[in-house]
């Protein structure tokens, strides 16, 4: 990869990147297209990075599915699909990790320990081997796009961060390769992620200024969903630093991270503010 990279650059090309762990649906798809619309090249990488998953969690029964997922990006003309295998990304004893401090720690952070430093080690990783000229990411992981981007402004990786609107099912559920862990009934109950966030928003639009109301307001929508099992959080908060935001006055973010049976969901909505 690192070779064909250098050939492309040499070629004076530009490469669009978008990384991903493969199960590729309509929001992967959605950063391709801006990828090729974009660049002269565009390579899709697809690894399950072990690293950014905690034992308890999904790794193991993670959706594969890479002869659906070839075809896919052979339809939307990619050049490149890198595959890595784990044994190549982490041979022998792995002893760097890269943490950005204080936003990993916060809203997902909380609930899975270690999971960004999984994540900011791996897209260091596949940087480097990739080269690109602009990396795609999508909103749907919010707090993931920030902590991207901060790892390229403090390591000066030089590469642009594009981040692209989250893609959604028609009754506004975000498209998530772990939604096909979903049953039918819990797969009705999470189209109520989207309505919250969008009745959170048009609240503070009608002029609610107070983010605990908000707040409070979420969590009570949200425990009215059936089949929830629990709520890691929801809320308000600023999109740059992730705290907690108690007096909305610029722009701000809702975020909600939930678990349906044994399915971790997120969401988030920007909600601009006009003065
Ligand atoms: P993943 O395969 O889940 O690691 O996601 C790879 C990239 O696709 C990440 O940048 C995600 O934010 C992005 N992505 C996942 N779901 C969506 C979606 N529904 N809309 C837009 N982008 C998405």
């Amino acid at each position: 990869m690192q070779n064909i990279s250098k050939e492309y650059l040499l070629q004076n090309k530009t490469i669009g990147f978008v990384p991903t762990m493969g199960a590729l649906h309509e929001g992967h798809l959605s950063l391709v297209k801006t990828a090729r619309q974009e660049n002269d090249v565009t390579v899709v990488s697809i690894f399950v990075n072990p690293i950014q998953f905690a034992p308890s969690e999904d790794f193991e029964r993670y959706p594969r599915d890479i002869e659906g997922d070839t075809d896919k990006l052979q339809m939307a003309n990619v050049n490149v699909l890198f595959m890595p295998e784990i044994s190549s990304m982490y041979p022998g004893k792995h002893l760097t990790y890269v943490d950005v401090n204080e936003i990993s720690e916060r809203l997902c952070g909380v609930f899975r320990p270690g999971h960004f430093r999984g994540v900011a080690t791996v897209v260091t990783k596949l940087l480097n081997i990739v080269k690109p000229t602009k990396v795609y990411c999508g909103q749907k992981d919010f707090q993931q796009a920030v902590i991207i981007k901060h790892l390229i402004r403090d390591l000066n990786i030089d590469v642009d961060v594009i981040v692209c609107p989250t893609i959604r099912e028609h009754d506004g559920l975000a498209m998530s390769s772990r939604n096909t862990y979903l049953t039918g009934g819990q797969r009705k109950a999470a189209a109520a992620i989207y309505k919250c966030l969008k009745e959170a928003s048009d609240l503070i639009k009608s002029g609610i200024i107070d983010g605990l109301h908000i707040k409070k307001f979420m969590h009570e929508r949200i425990l009215q969903i059936d089949e929830i099992s629990s709520v890691d959080y929801a809320g308000v908060y600023d999109p740059e630093t992730l705290v907690d935001v108690s007096e909305i006055k610029g722009d701000i973010l809702l975020a909600i991270a939930l678990n349906i049976g044994h399915t971790r969901l997120i969401d988030n909505m920007l909600v601009r503010m006009v003065t």
